[in-house]
């Protein structure tokens, strides 16, 4: 579990002297006490046995399935973005990239409203569970952390933390991005870990404490020595891993104050994941060795036999480029607000792609956020008219999660709507050379899966008609026919192919 909160309204000083009045014993379990406390030690040291008679030897590249809960409160409202969750990702992977473990999407759940979820876990197991996918590494976003419920007293805020007893891993929404350590830190739980302050989670040193520190910590744990005499039994139980008494919230990157039971200074390694120094630089955070292997270990025991089985190798083909918008054209009108087709470039390696649109250039007015897969264009209808809006795209697949938004491309909706009714006979068809050449020909060419009759009429952007290009027999399979677009002012057209039963419609641009 990760927590901040008071520490940055208060000195240390005044946290502590807080602290001696108020435990702020671990509601979320993996600080020290309780069931969630016992199971974790007990699978660590599990874990130090088994790679003590089977040292890791890890060639290649595991990959993690993970489900991902992107919880919203019961009316929708306060879900983590997606775009928040894709940097999140990225930052994982990175973070993890030194002992060959990597993440991949299994699953983006983001159609969960839930006020228990959304605050209070504790009261939501059972729904909880039955939405959890019992083939990944399941992570919860939501907006409060609270796995059991608070006592009176209890301090600071939680960030994340895992639930041994569920198997989940559990994370505060505006912790989710490229700059926090909270994941990585939680999932170090997952796999195993303890904190680096083990003992000293509910009550850390503090001057009321006094140097030298006692022989066992305050939660029972034997306290770590300088010296690393007694590392294998003392503090988490992992000799590379300096001694470390500080469970709550030092403000800085370079603790120097507490003294071991031998009245040598520790020196506790301020940029491991599983420590509480959340104020060092966010690049230099790391797993030791040690622990890395103890990760592995868990990774390979029979209580994660389920991720092993479940994994696969992910697309792994690296996203290079961004997206570029297409349609609608760049600061033109939509042929109809009610139904508007957006369209952009593939790139190579995308199996999805966020979209998003909004009135607002900044994305925060209420922007509507889609996942398309495995296709470059989207229909939207519930866009309003007379409006500016902005859009972009952002590739990625479930492996790769690092590219970045397209550039931002606007577009103004009129008031006129368009049928919604395609023509059912109608496969496909496009129309060329767009923009339109001197001589006004526009080439069309259909696919239809039977004959049927169809009239060309052209539309200019405020919807007026300008032309009728005439009623035309469209046979089954494939046709192509020429009509004339001669002498139009320079702009952009709608040219609709109108059927008794629908209506399409493609863009056409008279060049200047
Ligand atoms: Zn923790």
């Amino acid at each position: 579990m990760l927590r901040a909160g008071i520490l940055l309204l208060f000195s240390l000083w005044a946290v502590l002297s807080v602290q001696a009045q108020h435990r702020h014993h671990g509601y979320c379990g993996n600080g020290e006490g309780g069931e969630w406390d016992a199971m974790l030690t007990e699978r660590l040291l599990r874990n130090k046995q088994a790679l003590e008679d089977q040292p890791v030897q890890f060639r290649s590249t595991i990959y993690v399935p993970l489900r991902i809960h992107m919880v919203a409160n019961s009316s929708g409202f306060g879900r983590v973005t997606h775009a928040q969750v894709l940097d999140q990702l990225c930052k994982l992977n990175e973070d993890f990239a030194d002992m060959d473990v990597q993440f991949y999407i299994k699953g983006l759940n983001d159609n969960i409203n839930n006020n228990g979820i959304y605050t209070t876990q504790y009261s939501a197991g059972l729904v909880m569970n039955n939405l959890r996918d019992a083939t990944a590494l399941n992570i919860w976003i939501v907006d409060v952390a609270a796995g059991s419920q608070p006592s009176p007293g209890d301090l600071g805020v939680t960030l994340g933390y895992y639930s041994p007893t569920r198997d989940w891993v559990v994370i505060r929404r505006d912790e989710v991005n490229s700059s926090s350590v909270t994941l990585s830190h939680e999932i170090g739980h997952f796999f195993s870990l303890k904190h680096t302050h083990n003992g000293w989670d509910s009550t850390p040193w503090s001057p009321t404490i006094g140097n030298p520190a006692p022989v066992n910590s305050p939660g029972g744990v034997p306290t770590e020595r300088q010296d690393g005499s007694n590392c294998n039994t003392a503090g988490d139980y992992i000799c590379d891993t300096p001694p470390d008494y500080n469970g709550f919230g030092f403000n800085g990157c370079n603790y120097n104050i507490a003294q071991d039971p031998t009245g040598a200074f520790i020196n506790p390694d301020e940029q491991l994941f599983m420590s509480y120094f959340l104020n060092c630089v966010r690049n230099d955070y790391y797993f030791s060795p040690t622990q890395q292997n103890l990760m592995i270990a868990d990774y390979n025991s029979t209580a994660r036999n389920y991720l092993r089985t479940s994994a696969v190798t992910p697309n792994l083909t690296q996203i290079t480029s961004a997206a570029t918008p297409v349609s609608p054209i760049n600061n033109d009108f939509t042929p109809g607000y009610n139904i508007v087709n957006f369209q952009w470039a593939a790139v190579t390696g995308a199996d999805f792609y966020l979209l998003e649109t909004d009135v607002s250039a900044a994305f925060n007015s209420n922007p509507t956020r889609v996942v398309v897969s495995g296709a470059t264009s989207h229909t939207m209808t519930t866009l309003l008219a007379n409006r500016t809006y902005y859009w972009r795209v952002r590739p990625y697949n479930a492996y790769r999660t690092c590219a970045p938004f397209s550039a931002t491309a606007q577009f103004r909706t009129n008031n006129m709507t368009v049928s919604a009714d395609n023509i059912e006979e109608l496969n496909q068809w496009s129309v060329f050379p767009n923009p339109l050449a001197e001589d006004g020909r526009i080439q069309v060419q259909l696919q239809a899966a039977q004959g049927f009759e169809g009239r060309f009429l052209l539309y200019d952007v405020a919807g007026r008609m300008v032309r009728s290009m005439g009623s035309h027999r469209i046979s089954g399979g494939y046709t192509q026919l020429e009509l004339d677009a001669g002498g139009l002012l320079p702009g952009v057209y709608t040219l609709t192919l109108e059927h008794e039963n629908g209506r399409e419609l493609r863009r056409i641009t008279v060049a200047k």
